[in-house]
């Protein structure tokens, strides 16, 4: 296929709990996309929101033909409802973002520019985090520098703001992982790529979605989606206690055959505790990988669809 004005491009946009800004974020992205003559599709995935977010969608697509809008049948999180998006996209071209207008649509058109330029996949890289404490800054950079050190993958200035190829689509597809890590499978699949970078925005309205749990559980699975090195720590850190145990065995016989054995349980105390908190540790660890073996073996679907309305008719 030949890339051209003509192309069509299709605009993911996972929504939860926005029903307050949507329609307008919606009205606003479309706005930009037909000043720039670029012809679009919309997929709208509600990820299962409790406020009116399903309302504003079926407003949306009810009487538009170029808007699709899914609802999932819970809340299965942003990523499943990427991949729902992905998969109902027909265009030549595919953009993932956000629906709290954090990431400037503005900037759509320059990425359609590269894109018919060459590029497989356009991203959008944040050049500041926007409003984010301090604490939270220093997580996500020890987050990043972790997974770039362990797995040789660069995140740090990643975003959900993509442009991709119908090509590089089809690739995605054929990745079969049920607990998925958009930016991370991203990054893994090359081709092609050109930055852009942006500063993100205020949100449009409402709150974040992502509690530290909701965070930690992203970063725990990104890392271990990508890399085995934990599972080595253990076995180094086993080696070094093996070392350290035969130094100490050598020293207490050597105290105990020259009469000079203190009676005191300090060493024996710190050991057992030394141990056993590796032991732990090491369990753990395993029992994170076995959990997405676990999860990946079920082989579940990564969601449930539970309303469709594609070309302003109600499929399901
Ligand atoms: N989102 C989603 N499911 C969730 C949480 C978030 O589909 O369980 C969507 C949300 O509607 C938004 C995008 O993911 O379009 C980014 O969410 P948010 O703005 O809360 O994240 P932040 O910008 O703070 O990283
Ligand atoms: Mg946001």
């Amino acid at each position: 296929m030949s890339k051209s004005k003509a192309s069509m491009l299709s605009v993911v946009i996972p929504v939860y709990q926005e029903g307050s800004h949507i329609r307008n974020s919606i009205g606003i992205i479309d706005g930009v996309l037909n000043e720039g003559g670029i012809l679009h599709e919309f997929i709208l995935v509600d990820d299962g929101s409790r406020d009116n977010t399903w309302n504003e969608l079926k407003l949306l697509a009810g009487g538009d033909d170029r808007m699709t809008a899914i609802r999932l049948s819970r809340n299965f999180g942003k990523e499943a409802a990427l991949c729902a998006g992905i998969e109902y996209a027909e265009g030549d071209m595919v953009l993932v973002m956000d629906a709290d207008l954090q990431h400037p649509p503005e900037l759509i058109p320059q990425m359609v520019d590269a894109w018919l330029e060459g590029y497989d996949v356009v991203e959008g890289v944040k050049s500041s985090r926007g409003r984010e404490n301090f604490l939270y800054k220093a997580c996500a950079r020890f987050f990043y520098y972790i997974l770039y050190k362990t797995s040789d993958i660069h995140l740090g200035k990643a975003s959900d703001f993509k442009l991709m190829d119908r090509k590089v689509v089809e690739a995605w597809k054929m990745m079969p992982e049920r607990t998925t890590f958009f930016r991370g499978m991203s990054a893994w699949m090359g081709f092609e790529r050109k930055q852009i970078s942006f500063d993100v925005a205020k949100r449009a309205n409402g709150r974040t979605k992502w509690s530290l749990t909701r965070l930690i559980k992203l970063a725990v699975n990104a890392i271990t989606s990508y890399t085995s090195v934990p599972l080595h720590c253990i076995t180094l850190l086993g080696l070094l206690m093996f070392i350290g145990t035969v130094i100490l065995g050598v020293q207490t016989l050597f105290m105990k055959l020259s009469g000079r054995a203190s009676d005191g349980f300090t060493t024996v105390i710190l050991l057992q505790l030394l141990i056993g908190s590796a032991i732990m540790a090491s369990l753990g660890m395993i029992g994170i990988y076995l959990t997405k073996i676990y999860k990946e073996v079920k082989a579940r679907p990564r969601y449930l669809i539970s309303s469709l309305i594609k070309g302003g008719e109600k499929k399901c």
